[in-house]
Order: structure tokens, then C-alpha cells, then sequence
């Protein structure tokens, strides 16, 4: 790899050429991942969240912070106990701020509650039944890891078409997915406060906000 670079003309990026100058040893294979610091200014650990409604609006006001702070794409996610409505994690896109392609609003969300409960699973022997509630319709990604995270529902508000409206890629997702989730015992609620949704999707398009991936 350093040769091909090296024997080209493309000038390198300074740090990168520092990067192939170091030892292996060097690198530190640690993946940090943390929420940007307007969190715990959004939302409100402490009080239960009833309805779908409730839910939702929390995954969008993320979503429409994390436009705002500029800290990554119009996406957010929330993680709540079914019965109880507490909010056991959160979620906001955060592919650019941690140069990490996987680290969608979901993603993160599955990642923080897992490790609060100590569990790679959140449908563990004894625990109470949990949902993602995510600001847009998930990609294949996220629907994917949706099926191994252990929720046992999923609602999401603005729709694929919305998103694609901004040229982010979702994946091979097909009604086939869904069904596959839904013979597994994961139900699926659609359109929860679409318009609200996808207001935030059209402020980060007015903004020109930086396109990656879904
Ligand atoms: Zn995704």
C-alpha cells in the first residue's frame, strides 16, 4: 500500500503519511465511541415516555440537534423498556464525527443501551421487553443488527423515500426484510410523526449537510 502511494504523484495528507510512518505497535485498536456533549441537555432521563408520540419526538429532537450542533446526520434513535417507557439509551448519527461508516443513529443506540445493561442482548433471561424508536426508516444496517439486538419492536417516523429524497443509500431493504423480522416476533410500527421527521431530514438539506452514506 505505502508503495503504490509513495511511487504516485497524489501529494499525501501529512498526517496520513505519518500514519504508514508508523510501527504497527503504535496503534492504538481501541474504538471510542461517545455522545456529543448537547445530550443530556435534550432529553430527559429521569421521566417515563407513554406513548409511541412521546418516543418519537425524542428520537427526532436528536436527530434535529444533531443537525443543529452540526455534529452529524439528520438521524436519531431512542431506546426504551416497552412497558415502563424509560429511556435506556440514545442514539444520533455519528458517522463523520468518528469517522466510523457504521455508526448510525441506531447503531449507537443499540451500542449505549447494551453496554448500560452489561448485555449483548437486550431480550435476556429476566429483563423487561425493549423498543427503538428511530427518527427514519432504518437501513439494511440497522435493520440487520435490529434482528440481533434483542428489541422486540421497532418504530420508526419518516420514510425511506424520504431519506433516498436526499440521496442517502438504504441499503437492500424489501418487504421481504420486514416480514423475516416480523416471523421472529419483532413488530413493526411505520410513519410515527412522519411530517415532523422529515422536517428535520429537509433542514439538514437546506443546510448542505454532508451526504456519506445511509
Ligand atoms: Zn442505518
Amino acid at each position: 500500500m505505502s508503495d503504490s502511494w509513495e511511487n504516485s504523484s497524489l501529494p499525501l495528507p501529512r498526517a496520513f503519511t505519518q500514519l504508514l510512518a508508523m510501527p504497527s505497535s503504535l496503534f492504538d485498536a481501541v474504538v471510542h465511541i461517545e455522545y456529543p456533549d448537547w445530550v443530556d441537555g435534550t432529553v430527559d432521563w429521569d421521566r417515563p415516555y407513554v406513548t409511541d408520540e412521546d418516543r418519537m419526538r425524542v428520537a427526532i429532537a436528536l436527530s434535529r440537534r444533531n443537525v443543529e450542533c452540526r455534529t452529524g446526520g439528520p438521524f436519531g434513535a431512542a431506546i426504551f423498556e416497552a412497558e415502563s417507557g424509560r429511556l435506556v439509551s440514545v442514539g444520533m448519527n455519528s458517522v463523520v464525527r468518528h469517522n466510523n461508516c457504521t455508526l448510525h443513529g441506531e447503531m449507537v443506540a443499540f451500542m449505549m443501551a447494551q453496554r448500560r445493561l452489561g448485555s449483548f442482548t437486550l431480550n435476556g433471561t429476566g429483563m423487561p421487553m425493549h423498543e427503538l424508536h428511530t427518527s427514519c426508516e432504518p437501513c439494511a444496517m440497522c435493520l440487520g443488527a435490529t434482528l440481533w439486538s434483542g428489541v422486540r419492536r421497532v418504530v420508526y417516523g419518516a420514510a425511506r423515500e424520504d431519506a433516498s429524497r436526499l440521496n442517502f443509500e438504504e441499503g437492500p431493504v424489501f418487504p421481504e426484510s420486514y416480514k423475516y423480522l416480523e416471523d421472529r416476533g419483532i413488530s413493526i410500527t411505520r410513519q410515527v410523526l412522519r411530517d415532523e421527521a422529515r422536517a428535520v431530514l429537509e433542514l439538514y438539506r437546506s443546510q448542505s449537510g454532508k451526504i456519506y452514506n445511509g
